[in-house]
């Protein structure tokens, strides 16, 4: 893989790509997180790492240097300044990264335990990258399980599959293809492990991987770089204008109120700046009152940080914006720097658009949505449209006396359609009661896949019931 072509020439600075972790509990995402973050003392480079708000950034220097023991498969040489991780793993956060028919999320890490295989939660992140259109690579986790493993003390972080005895290569050969590579094919994914892969746009390239010893660290960064800067230019290509990001979460900041978890992805954003968003009662339009990022600190320590005030920051970025007003803004929403009040209020009036989209209400048969966050409830709605699942009422918070109302209201045009779809989110308790009274079915799941697995199948015992 050879990733410089073309991009030193155009004197063009590009930015971090944007990378999140996903696949399901357990496989490992918070350890692999932890270790690449920790790649860098053991790189010998420490104060490079940059730790951002919800965020920290992997230089280039450091992939380079981890990846040198790899110069013969991996021949490159960045351009990228580096690689922006999203601290939090997991598709609830990822879902709000949503960017217009999109993720702001430039590459995904699918995390699969080897020897456990798919499960639910890596359907549904393979669901949701779809969705998204993210392109993914595989790490397939805990390979120092396999019964025989010996870590590679020498390189750490580089796999030694090719110095284990046979029958050790032959198993990890054998759970690669049977848990990982054969269920990429199952789902619709050409994929093989990345040394054998010709070209990434067609195969997915999965890494065998231990979060735990952190072999396969090296040419897991080392793909996702070369991979990027030989696909993303376009994407990375970094222009120093009014800033584009996406509300990650809102937060209590002891003494100012509520601020919000900007992830930054092009433009700068500069304290002073007129920003606009948007939240469940509209747009909202203010200016940035202080913008706040982790202390740099010598020594590498991840865990939390002390905030401290800055004037601006560049893309890709995370960073807490602290803003009158921005309390009534809703994770997952837009965020535009804009440059007059004349384009504020357009910016505000898209931003409301764009938000009202993803709520529905119609006075037609189908089923009540209720999600916890815009990203989960747009990830939610596409699922169901995907299965021709007819959609009444969508909307974000708890299951309220409302919604059953809604609900009833379908059931009086289609019976089968007298059900509540309630994600990640609280049922109020006189909407329970109500629910009750007029036998109203209200499903709960904090995995969206399971979710509209039980409906269906209670979809489908009614159908035959009827029969
Ligand atoms: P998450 O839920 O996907 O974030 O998973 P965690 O990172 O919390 O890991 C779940 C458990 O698996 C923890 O006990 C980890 O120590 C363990 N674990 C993670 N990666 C590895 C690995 O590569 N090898 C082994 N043996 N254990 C691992």
């Amino acid at each position: 893989m050879s990733g410089t072509a073309g991009g030193q020439s155009t004197g063009k600075r590009l930015r971090q790509p944007i990378v999140v972790v996903l696949g399901h509990v357990d496989h490992g995402k918070t350890t692999l997180l932890d270790r690449i973050r920790g790649t860098a003392v053991t790189a010998k480079e420490p104060g490079l790492i940059t730790q951002h708000v919800g965020a920290s950034v992997v230089p280039a220097s450091v992939i380079e240097k981890l990846a040198e023991p790899l110069k013969k498969l991996i021949p490159f040489k960045l351009i990228i300044p580096g690689l922006l991780f999203i601290d939090t793993p997991g598709h609830e956060l990822f879902t709000n990264l949503r960017r217009r028919g999109g993720s702001v999320a430039d590459f995904a890490i699918l995390v699969v335990d080897i020897n456990e295989g798919f499960q639910p939660q890596t359907y549904e992140s393979i669901e949701i990258l779809k969705q998204r259109r993210v392109p993914f690579i595989v790490a397939a986790n805990k390979i120092d399980k396999i019964p025989g493993w010996k870590p590679n003390p020498n390189t750490p972080f580089v796999i030694s599959h090719r110095k284990q005895p046979q029958w050790v290569q032959e198993e990890l050969e054998r759970r690669l293809w049977d848990n990982v590579i054969a269920k990429l094919y199952e789902v619709g994914f050409q994929a093989d492990r990345f040394d054998r892969v010709k070209d990434f746009t067609r195969t997915v390239a999965v890494i065998p991987i231990s979060a735990k010893t952190g072999e396969g660290i090296a040419e897991l960064l080392a793909v996702l770089a070369g991979l990027a800067q030989r696909y993303l230019q376009n994407r990375l290509r970094f222009a120093e204008g009014p800033a584009r990001g996406v509300i990650l979460e809102l937060r209590e900041q002891p003494g100012l109120g509520t601020a919000a978890d900007v992830i930054i992805y092009d433009g700068v954003l500069r304290r002073g700046d007129l920003i606009v968003t948007g939240g469940l009662e509209g747009p909202v339009i203010t200016r940035v009152r202080a913008l706040l990022m982790p202390k740099p600190l010598q020594e590498i320590r991840v865990a939390k940080r002390e905030l401290e005030p800055v004037d601006e920051v560049y893309a890709a970025a995370g960073v807490r914006v602290v803003a009158p007003g921005i309390e009534n803004a809703v994770a997952g929403a837009p965020i535009y720097v804009a440059t007059s009040e004349e384009e504020a209020k357009q910016l505000a009036e898209k931003v409301r658009r764009e938000i009202e989209a993803l709520r529905i209400k119609t006075d037609a048969e189908g089923v009540v949505v209720k999600a916890d966050t815009l990203g989960s409830l747009e990830a939610l709605v596409e699922a169901l449209r995907q299965k021709n699942i007819p959609i009444r009422y969508a909307d974000v918070g708890p299951v309220a006396k409302r919604d059953v109302i809604e609900a009833v209201a379908s059931k009086e045009i289609n019976k089968f359609y007298a059900v509540i779809l309630a994600f990640n989110v609280k049922i109020l308790p006189e909407a329970e009661a109500e629910a009750e009274k007029h036998e109203i079915k209200i499903f709960q799941h904090n995995v969206i896949y399971q979710l509209l697995e039980d409906f269906e199948k209670w979809y489908r015992e009614q159908i035959e019931a009827e029969k």
